[in-house]
């Protein structure tokens, strides 16, 4: 395991910080002006434009709103440009140009960290498979046939990929509960979350030509915790027999800051023994997951958070490597800013299942929050907050937080 790597900062080597020097995740920050690109460290935002227009980092259009120049650069440029930062913000070093370039994390705004041109989900955990076929089918035949083949997903929105902190409406959508006769069209009345983490495709992949899991690893430029918001109600009136439709596009949220492989690699994990051997051109070629803690909070309007769940990423059965090169298996061209959700990520047991659906166990037994209010599904003015952290000797690499409020449905259109 690697060590904290100290910096002339501080408040990088606090062991509580989720921005030591050995994170230096990306993102687009703006200080009352335009946005641009930046890397959090400690309590601070520092200005990637300002040390690219004083020669400190190269060209990689840092000045722009969105990442995507520097991300579709490949690893040789984010290596590079990891390892300029690493020594300009190492202990000893200081120097009043990078002092000059640092905000306070308390004065800026944090915008999304790039351009979102497409979005995938997948479903792969199995213990979320596991208990949404219990749910909705039988134990016995809980897992699709297809399930431990086939990294299984759906195409997404990549127009409503929110970052942190973005508030929206609880959607309108048609559906029909079973004893109902006819379906009707109003505000969705199981809103529920799904705890996910999403690979941020950096290199792109041509039209017709598959990649292997080391070549999609490759490509994979970094993480985020992801939400994705999900209308159960909506979803079971629509979802057959082509998958989830607007029941998931109306909002997705992201964390704000893209924390790369490389701050990652001392994390790096093997997917779980397999009782069906994988196709050749999906199989793992190496550790490729990430032992990643993460946890969900809960607030009523008013109230304090309520932890209602603790769990890992490493314990899902596909990595996003392996759902990336099954994605462009086909001939599917990948995309600099393509975003790949894992899948709900839930435990074994009760207290680390990813999503309320099955906290609940669809709405059967409802969760008391620490201000005494119960739960079923999201109503609204509640906020949920996502968290995500790597755990080292004396140091974390976290994500900043992944929250969202829940506002009133809008007006139905006339
Ligand atoms: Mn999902």
């Amino acid at each position: 395991m690697t060590d904290l790597i100290r910096s002339w900062l501080e408040t990088a080597n606090d062991p509580a910080t989720p921005f030591p020097l050995n994170n230096l995740p990306f993102g687009v920050f703006a200080a009352g002006d335009t946005p641009r690109c930046g890397t959090a460290i400690g309590n601070h935002v520092l200005d990637l434009a300002a040390l690219q227009s004083t020669g400190l980092l190269p060209d990689c259009e840092f000045e722009a709103p969105a990442l995507n120049t520097f991300m579709g650069l490949g690893k040789q440029a984010w290596e590079d440009v990891r390892q300029k930062l690493t020594d300009l913000l190492r202990d000893g070093n200081e120097t009043g140009t990078v002092r000059a370039a640092l905000h306070d994390v308390g004065s800026v705004t944090l915008h999304l960290p790039f351009q979102v041109t497409e979005y995938t989900d997948f479903y792969a955990g199995r213990q979320h498979a596991f208990n949404v076929g219990s749910m909705f089918r039988d134990r016995e035949s809980a897992l699709p046939p297809n399930w431990l083949h086939i990294p299984i997903g759906y195409n997404g929105r990549a127009s409503t990929v929110v970052v942190s902190g973005t508030d929206f409406h609880r959607p309108l959508g048609q559906m029909k509960a079973p004893h109902e006769e006819i379906p009707s069209f109003g505000p969705c009345k199981r809103l529920d979350m799904e705890l996910e983490i999403g690979a941020v495709v950096g290199l792109p992949s041509q039209m017709g030509k598959p990649i292997s899991v080391d070549e999609a690893d490759d490509m994979i430029f970094g993480y985020v915790i992801l939400n994705d918001w999900s209308a159960r109600d909506i979803q079971t009136w629509e979802y057959q027999p082509l998958g989830p439709f607007l029941s998931k596009a109306f909002a997705t949220t992201i964390s704000p800051w893209v924390v790369s492989k490389f701050s990652l690699a001392p994390f790096r994990c093997a997917t779980p023994p397999r009782e069906k051997e994988l196709l050749p051109y999906i199989r793992d070629t190496g550790p490729m997951l990430y032992d990643i803690d993460l946890a969900v909070s809960m607030t009523a309007k008013g109230g304090p958070p309520t932890v209602i769940c603790r769990t890992n990423y490493n314990t899902m059965y596909y990595s996003a490597a392996q759902q990336l090169a099954h994605h462009a298996s086909s001939g599917c061209a990948m995309r600099t800013g393509d975003l790949l959700g894992s899948g709900t990520i839930s435990g074994p047991d009760k207290g680390t299942y990813g999503s309320l659906l099955e906290m609940t166990w669809g709405g059967k037994h409802p969760l008391t929050l620490d201000c005494g209010r119960t739960r079923t599904f999201i109503e609204d003015g509640d906020t949920l907050a996502l968290h995500g952290h790597a755990q080292g000797d004396g140091y974390r690499i976290g994500f900043g937080p992944c929250t969202g409020t829940i506002l009133p449905p809008p007006t139905p259109a006339a």
